[in-house]
């Protein structure tokens, strides 16, 4: 009798304690934002939408000038001959969701199959490529996905050309400490058609086309970039959430 007493014992003290440790994990104190969820494809209520339809105003040239991008409804495509476009606001740490389709009428040299990609702050670009069934060859962190020349997607994720994709890129920017120097690097998660292809992979600088890159200091907001690299790739429904 005395035995099991003092067992009911000890279990109500850990038990307390166990009650009062998990109380302590209670946050009463945040509350979060509310966001009403994207419905029938519609960015969720405070995304900025970067296109919707009929025309480009939320981008332009480097130079500042008016894109000349073909725009028809909902969806606008890379022009031939014409410069990358850059949106008019400047972002860091983001959220973006963009869908994309190569052309299936491709008629390019191999290393223009479908090259096109979003280049987060103007220099870190998550590349898209006609990947599907790895047809085009091309080294792994340059497939539809990579982190440009820096890391290979986890799977090959993609759709045939002349299907609609979706990227859904989680984007941490970089941080600069006062005297310039790198406080933390960028990172990337990435989403292709719904399957995660990047987990938090951390950037050694921004893309390059070379075997070098290093960070170098730059304001903490910059505009996004489509590539524009030879190939008509198409592009709708784009919209981002601002991550601070
Ligand atoms: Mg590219």
């Amino acid at each position: 009798m005395k035995q099991i007493k003092l067992t009911i014992m000890v279990l109500m003290f850990f038990g307390s304690a166990v009650a009062q440790k998990k109380n302590n994990f209670e946050d009463w104190e945040r509350k979060p934002g509310l966001v009403n969820p994207a419905e029938n494809n519609r960015p969720p209520s405070d995304a900025i939408t970067l296109f919707e339809k009929n025309n480009l105003d939320n981008w332009q040239y480097s130079n500042g000038s008016k894109s000349k991008w073909k725009v028809s409804g909902n969806e606008f495509w890379v022009t031939l001959n014409e410069p990358d476009i850059y949106t008019k606001q400047s972002f860091g740490s983001c959220q973006l969701h963009v869908e994309w389709k190569i052309p299936d009428d491709e008629t390019h040299d191999n290393l223009n199959w479908g090259n096109s990609g979003i280049y987060f702050m103007g220099l870190y670009e998550v590349q898209i490529y006609d990947s599907y069934n790895n047809k085009h060859e091309i080294y792994y962190n340059g497939q539809a996905g990579s982190i440009y020349k820096q890391h290979s997607p986890l799977v090959n994720a993609s759709k045939p050309a002349g299907e609609w994709q979706s990227f859904d890129i989680i984007f941490t920017a970089p941080v600069f400490n006062e005297d310039k120097s790198l406080k933390s690097p960028a990172f990337f998660t990435v989403f292709q058609n719904g399957i995660i292809i990047q987990n938090h992979v951390q950037l050694i600088g921004p893309t390059v086309h070379t075997d070098f890159t290093e960070y170098q200091f730059h304001e903490s907001k910059l505009p996004l970039m489509i590539q524009s690299h030879g190939s008509k790739v198409s592009y709708r429904n784009i919209w981002i959430r601002e991550l601070n």
